[in-house]
Parts: structure tokens; C-alpha cells; sequence
């Protein structure tokens, strides 16, 4: 019986390598963008424009701190009340034709070196969404900011609210996410 086991053994290990060899290891993409010339630590200075809601303004305040507390992440965003500081611009859109709940803009607008980037919460749905649910929208914008691209599945960066918050529970990056922006900077 000793024997057998052994053969099972050895078997078992050939499938799990044979598993770990054909399922990716790393989940997270690239969008093409990123800040080539920011050295990490250095603040990523954003700033929130004050006509904000309080709900969008908690969201973006509290997306970055996930960002920056988030395990093994190199990021320090950082708020200034000094838009002439800012690289990041926070602000919010009240239009409600998109049915997207946020978005984010680089400049200049082909990929490469960010020198600015802006990010909006569509507050239309946004400001209906639950607390965690909007700084997951506004920790995933953040996510493109860096320079990830949309990922499926328990991340940060999938796109859809519903999938990643309402079936997920995230709204903090998540290994995979932070691997991205490591690999980045
Ligand atoms: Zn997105």
C-alpha cells in the first residue's frame, strides 16, 4: 500500500504542476499609460474640486487610502487643497445618459508617460450607491490612474460595480491589482 500511494502522490503532484503551468499566475493588465517619470515613494498629489458631494468627496478620499494601504502596495497618493500641486484632478458629473458610474481621462491622451490624469464619479448613480460601493468605484478609477486596465473576476479592476462590489464584496485592490502597479513602478 505504501507503494501506491506514493505512485498517487507523485501523480497528484504532475496534475498540480501541470495546473499551475497552464492557468496564469498573474490576472492583472495593462492600459499602455503610466506615470514613466514618478519615483515611488513620492506623493501622487490628487485633488478633490469642492463642489464635490460629500459622498463623492468620502468616496475619493477613502479610495485612496485603500490604495495606499492596500499590502505589499507601493502607492502614496496624497490630497492636496493646492490644485497647482495636483497630478490626479477628482471631480464628479451629474449626466446620467452614460450609465457608467465613473471614468478616468490621461493627459496627454496616447498612451505612454501620464504628466495628468483627471477622474470622475457620475454621482447620478454613484450617490445611490452604498458607501463601499462607491469607494470601490472610486478605488477602481484610481486603478487606471496607475495605468491597470480591466481585469474579470474578483479584482478591483473589473469593470462591472455589480460583479466586483455585489458579488465580490470588493472595493480595496487585491493582490493581483497591486502586483500590476509593482510590476509598473
Ligand atoms: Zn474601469
Amino acid at each position: 500500500m505504501k507503494k501506491l500511494f506514493t505512485v498517487m502522490g507523485i501523480l497528484v503532484l504532475l496534475l498540480s504542476t501541470f495546473l499551475w503551468s497552464v492557468i496564469p499566475v498573474s490576472a492583472y493588465n495593462l492600459i499602455g499609460y503610466y506615470w514613466e517619470g514618478h519615483v515611488l515613494p513620492d506623493p501622487l498629489y490628487f485633488f478633490i474640486e469642492d463642489d464635490v458631494s460629500t459622498e463623492s468627496w468620502t468616496g475619493w478620499y477613502n479610495g485612496h487610502e485603500e490604495w495606499n494601504e492596500a499590502q505589499n502596495s507601493p502607492t502614496n497618493f496624497a490630497l492636496t487643497d493646492n490644485i497647482y500641486y495636483a497630478l490626479v484632478d477628482a471631480f464628479y458629473s451629474y449626466d446620467s445618459g452614460m450609465g457608467i458610474s465613473g471614468q478616468t481621462w490621461y493627459s496627454p491622451s496616447s498612451p505612454g508617460d501620464i504628466t495628468s490624469a483627471s477622474v470622475t464619479l457620475y454621482e447620478y448613480i454613484t450617490n445611490g450607491y452604498p458607501y463601499y460601493k462607491r469607494v470601490s468605484v472610486a478605488a477602481h478609477e484610481f486603478g487606471h490612474v496607475l495605468g491597470l486596465a480591466h481585469n474579470s473576476g474578483a479584482y478591483l479592476m473589473e469593470s462591472s460595480d455589480y460583479t466586483r462590489y455585489n458579488t465580490y464584496g470588493i472595493y480595496s485592490p487585491q493582490t493581483d491589482d497591486v502586483d500590476g502597479v509593482n510590476y509598473l513602478y
